[in-house]
Order: structure tokens, then C-alpha cells, then sequence
């Protein structure tokens, strides 16, 4: 905590990558009732952490941030695709179903084939407060699929059946022990404070 910090009670820090179990990926993420400098600025940043490393969507949770908000590009390179940053978002008419491999930021080296609808609508609004509509198929309806996952608290592991849910289960233990390692070690602060670290957040913009 700094001055800063103090002082502006909506301030966000340094924003990284956080990997399961932080608990910021396994609650319900807030909708986002204030759009302010603050909330841009953290979704530019969002951007820079996801080409950093070399993913295709971010969702608020997995930079520890407790908002509905997530952004995506296809093509994983600045500067190539389409950016687009949705808030608050909400899917309807899922159609048919398409199974495909997936892995996650939050779970760096794990990946599963996971069956989802093929296609979906989306309804957001922009960082201008602007409503969107979109019908998605192909990989942007699979992105937008994943990161809205993560905005409910579940990761793409949740998604599996059961004989893929054991090959993975292990894989999930040893990302527990790493993480409550740093804890007990004081590397990374324990559960009771990055909790209260995402109420103040929720509290400042939902
Ligand atoms: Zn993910």
C-alpha cells in the first residue's frame, strides 16, 4: 500500500497474471456500474499482459480484478486482428456444438478438449459505455465463452467429463501446493487479505 493508495480508495495497482487457486478466478465476478479512467486504463493493461503472453483473451479475474470485463484478440498480436473489450457482458442462443482444445493463462500448461455451443450472442457495452451486440462463431464465440467463464468463476477444467476431469485433477493439485506454498511462505499474501483486496475493488466500481 502507498499514499496513493490511500488516498484514492478506487485505485488500481500493478496489475499480473494471478494462477489457480487465487480466489479472485473462483468468485462470481460484479458488474461494473462506474466506467472511469481508472477501469481504461486497467483493460490497456490487460491487453499488454495478455500479448506478453501470447494469449487471445483476458478476463478481469485472472489479473485479480472482481469485474465483468474481459478482453480479446483473435490473432494474439498487437497491431493484427480486432481488439475488443467487453463489459458486463451476457450470452444467449447458443447453437450447436463444436469440441476444441483449450488452455488458459491461469492454468499455464494445461490443455483439454472442451465441447461448448458453437455459436452464441453476446450482448456488452464498450469501454465508452457503448451497447454491443455480436453473434459469434468460430474462435471468437470459443474465446468469449472461456473469458465469460471466468467472469462466473469457472475455469475451462469445470467444463470436462469425467475421465478428462481425473487426467487433469493432478495437474490442479500441484498448482494448489505451488500456490499455498507462497503463502505459507509469504510470497504471496494469504487468502483473508487478497479477499479483502477484491471488496474494496468491487466496492469502488459495482
Ligand atoms: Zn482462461
Amino acid at each position: 500500500m502507498d499514499s496513493a493508495h490511500v488516498a484514492n480508495p478506487a485505485a488500481i495497482g500493478p496489475l499480473a497474471l494471478v494462477e489457480y487457486p487465487h480466489p479472485a478466478l473462483l468468485r462470481r465476478a460484479s458488474p461494473v456500474t462506474r466506467l472511469d479512467a481508472g477501469l481504461r486504463d486497467a483493460a490497456a493493461r490487460m491487453f499488454d499482459i495478455m500479448y506478453e503472453a501470447q494469449g487471445i483473451g483476458l478476463a478481469a479475474p485472472q489479473v485479480a480484478l472482481p469485474y465483468r470485463l474481459f478482453v480479446v484478440n483473435c490473432s494474439g498480436r498487437r497491431g493484427d486482428g480486432e481488439e475488443h473489450v467487453f463489459i458486463n457482458p451476457v450470452l444467449s442462443r447458443p447453437r450447436g456444438t463444436a469440441v476444441q482444445e483449450e488452455g488458459c493463462l491461469s492454468l499455464p500448461g494445461v490443455r483439454m478438449d472442451v465441447r461448448r455451443p458453437q455459436k452464441i450472442v453476446v450482448d456488452a457495452f464498450s469501454l465508452e459505455g457503448e451497447p454491443i451486440r455480436m453473434d459469434l462463431d468460430g474462435l471468437l464465440s470459443r474465446v468469449v465463452q472461456h473469458e465469460f467463464d471466468h467472469l462466473e468463476g469457472r475455469l475451462f477444467t469445470d467444463r470436462l467429463p469425467e475421465a478428462a476431469a481425473l487426467e487433469v485433477r493432478r495437474e490442479l493439485e500441484t498448482f494448489r501446493e505451488v500456490f499455498f506454498g507462497k503463502q505459507s511462505r509469504g510470497e504471496t499474501p494469504v487468502n483473508e487479505m487478497l479477499l479483502a483486496e477484491l471488496d474494496r475493488l468491487e466496492a469502488a466500481r459495482c
